[in-house]
């Protein structure tokens, strides 16, 4: 063990020798010897020595108490003072320098030496104490989380960095307050003050975990989500000496919680509300309508006009920038109040809150599509787009926010139907129609798979013999109720939801295999009967349906010398020649081409001879006008005499009279139907017309 080394302070030279010889026959080792203060400061400073023995009265300089004062103060060496004074002012003043220890002069060597050797285990132990201080204290202020601890109180004693950051109070400023003061615990959203944890381990002597939901209002009051738990400090004795408070700084995890919970309720795209939220707001909106029936909102529905064509033009990434630059543009026409929500794809809903006036709300739409239809700077081109809105106010009949926000969809539709970059408001009568349609579209899809259809046939007679030359297949919609729909009812909606192509076939081998059961029922004799059937245009017009139109023709075989294909006008419309090519194949393979409703149409009569048609049916409006409005009967006149003249068989349609019938007869009218003779009748009552000359079968006029 390396001897205990010792600074000799004594201004006296012979005493100081003396000392220094009994010191090493003690067994120390003495280092050097200053005979004044300042130089015991400076031996003190370079030597390190494990004890200063100092006397106090010194020659000149300094005394040895205000030596002692610096080198404790400065190197935290231990002073034992020699010396022979012990007046009460000089051992006053020497106390407050902390002394080791205090020997009087004369002493005994061994009463120095056990001065001594306390005041350097003393000291040693001092030391070990204050190295445990600061190791304990760096693992306090070297973890993450916030402690504070106080006494039995409840005043604080100790704050970590952490927790000094947290508070906004240093550690020294704090010590001593309360805890409540440093330490203010507030709650989420009323921000009033809960019990600290602290207090109720003090109270309750245990460790108490807090609610979660808690915040930390630091000096100047700005709030810090904490989860702080508190336990009491208990001593060897049991007794309560105060308490230690962890916090965690828990604002990282509150910013992703509420990230994510944004993230649910927002478009990633545009940041914008989405419909969840949308659906929220507009819930509140119902709510507080119904409380306060003054009050009133609307809702819009917004879609950007042929925004696939742009996507499909320019790429999905210039199109989501197009999204994204919509949205800053549709918030700078609303005030903060209103909502606006991307709903998907280019969908956009806009709740305007507290309107009343659908004027007001019609004028806003327009600012709306107004301000979208500015040129769009994106990021290497520059669009223009235009949009469609619909709008709902909340006096509509719809009460719930679906229901709205479908309304507003149908008024959008509207809005596109006129050719986008406009808006309409929905109203009631749209409401209904689209509803009809929409049922109507449903039975009609599930007449086509049930195939609930029937065919009637109407005769065909010779006008001066009424006998039966053919007739024409009209399809019917057989309700489940067992009532008959009209073709006029359900065919134009077939034809606008592409579904006329399997009706028509449907038709076209029904009754083709129809006529193929009633040829061995007629008389011998007789011309083997027609069918006429109505094809739609577009079946003509679509590349797709014609393909199949022509297979199913194709595999008729025989059966189609004795078909006639009705149709109208329209089928030359869209490409004469086209058509013309293929009724002339069609009349190839030994079937007719019939004009339909002739004189309702374009009714050119000019290019009558270019067509490739075997007839002409004369629409039964003129048929039914002729005997009162001359312009009819002439009409008549003249598509008869062309059609003579280009050798094309005639068909008046809609025969109601035997006047009508007589007068067509005069104009050279060879054929007719119409229910002066029978409407569209079930097929088996067909047969009863073969053998018919002069009168109509008595049954057939009561079996429409
Ligand atoms: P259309 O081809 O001109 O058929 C004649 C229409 O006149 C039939 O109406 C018939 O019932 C009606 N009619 C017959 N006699 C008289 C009469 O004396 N007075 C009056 N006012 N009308 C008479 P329907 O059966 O209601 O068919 C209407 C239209 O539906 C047809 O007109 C045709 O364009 C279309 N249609 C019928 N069946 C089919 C089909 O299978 N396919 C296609 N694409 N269209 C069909
Ligand atoms: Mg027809
Ligand atoms: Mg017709």
């Amino acid at each position: 063990m390396p001897r205990c080394t010792v600074l000799v302070v004594e201004d006296e030279v012979v005493i100081a020798m003396d000392l220094q010889a009994t010191l090493i026959e003690l067994g120390y080792d003495v280092q050097a010897i200053a005979t004044s203060g300042e130089e015991a400061i400076q031996q003190a400073a370079a030597l390190q020595p494990d004890i200063v023995l100092m006397d106090i009265h010194l020659g000149q300089g300094i005394d040895g108490i205000e030596a002692a004062q610096q080198i404790v103060e400065a190197l935290e060496i231990p002073i034992v003072y020699l010396t022979a004074y012990a007046d009460e002012a000089t051992l006053t003043r020497a106390r407050e320098t902390l002394p080791f220890g205090y020997v009087l002069k004369p002493f005994e060597p061994r009463e120095l030496k056990a001065n001594l050797e306390i005041a350097f285990y003393k000291h040693q132990f001092d030391q070990l104490l204050k190295s445990n201080r600061q190791w304990l204290l760096g693992v306090l202020n070297s973890i993450s989380e916030g402690v504070a601890a106080t006494d039995a109180e409840g005043l604080i004693k100790f704050l970590n960095p952490v927790a000094e950051g947290l508070t906004g109070w240093s550690e020294a400023e704090a010590i001593g307050k309360s805890l409540e003061e440093v330490l203010r615990l507030v709650h989420e959203f009323s921000q009033e003050l809960v019990e600290n944890p602290v207090m109720q381990a003090l109270k309750q002597g245990k460790i108490i975990n807090a609610d979660t939901n808690m915040f930390l209002a630091n000096r100047i009051g700005e709030t810090t989500p904490v989860i702080p738990s508190a336990a009491p400090i208990q001593e060897a004795q049991g007794k309560t000496a105060g308490a230690v408070v962890v916090f965690r700084d828990m604002s990282e995890q509150h910013q992703l919680q509420a990230q994510l919970e944004h993230n649910a309720m927002h478009d990633s795209l545009t940041q914008l509300p989405n419909r969840a939220l949308l659906f929220d707001r507009l819930q509140r909106a119902i709510e507080r309508t119904q409380r306060s029936p003054d009050s009133g909102f609307a809702v819009m529905l917004l879609d950007i006009d042929r925004f696939k064509f742009i996507n499909d033009t320019f790429g999905h990434t210039v199109g989501d920038e197009l999204l994204v630059a919509v949205a800053p543009r549709l918030l700078e026409q609303l005030r903060s109040v209103d909502t606006v929500a991307r709903l998907g794809g280019d969908e956009f809903a806009i709740l305007l809150e507290d309107v009343t006036d659908p004027k007001v709300t019609v004028k806003t739409a327009q600012r709306i599509l107004h301000a979208i239809s500015q040129p769009l700077p994106l990021t290497n081109h520059e669009l223009q787009v235009t949009g469609s809105l619909g709008i709902v106010l909340s006096t509509s009949v719809s009460t719930n926010a679906s229901d709205l926000l479908r309304d507003a969809d149908i008024a959008m539709y509207q809005a596109k139907a006129c050719g986008g970059n406009c808006c309409e408001l929905f109203d009631q009568a749209i409401h209904q129609q689209a509803k009809h349609r929409i049922h109507r579209e449903g039975e009609l899809r599930r007449a086509i798979a049930q195939v609930a259809f029937q065919v009637y046939y109407q005769p065909i007679v010779n006008l001066a013999t009424r006998q039966l030359v053919s007739t024409e297949a009209l399809i019917r919609w057989q309700k489940p109720d067992g009532s008959m729909v009209p073709p006029d009812e359900f065919i134009p909606l077939a034809e606008e939801l592409g579904l006329i192509a399997p009706i028509d076939q449907w038709v076209l081998q029904t009754a083709s295999r129809q006529l193929q059961t009633w040829h061995p029922l007629q008389p011998a004799q007789a011309q083997p009967l027609k069918i006429s059937i109505n094809l739609s245009s577009q079946q003509i017009n679509q590349n797709a349906s014609l393909i199949e139109l022509e297979n199913a023709l194709e595999a008729l075989g025989a059966v189609r010398q004795n078909i006639r294909l009705e149709v109208t006008e329209s089928v030359f419309i869209k490409n004469i020649d086209r058509a013309t090519e293929l009724f002339r194949r069609f009349q190839a393979s030994g079937m007719q081409i019939w004009l339909d409703d002739f004189g309702t149409g374009y009714s050119s009569l000019s290019y009558l001879h270019r067509l490739p048609i075997d007839g002409v049916k004369i629409d039964h409006s003129f048929v039914a006008g002729m005997d009162g409005d001359p312009n009819k009967l002439e009409i008549v006149r003249a598509i008869l005499s062309l059609c003579h003249i280009l050798n094309k068989d005639v068909i008046a349609e809609g025969i109601e009279n035997n006047a009508q019938r007589l007068l067509l007869m005069d104009l050279g009218c060879q054929y007719g139907q119409g229910y002066l003779f029978a409407p569209p009748i079930p097929a088996d009552q067909i047969p009863l017309w073969f053998d018919t000359g002069q009168e109509t079968p008595a049954h057939s006029r009561s079996s429409r």
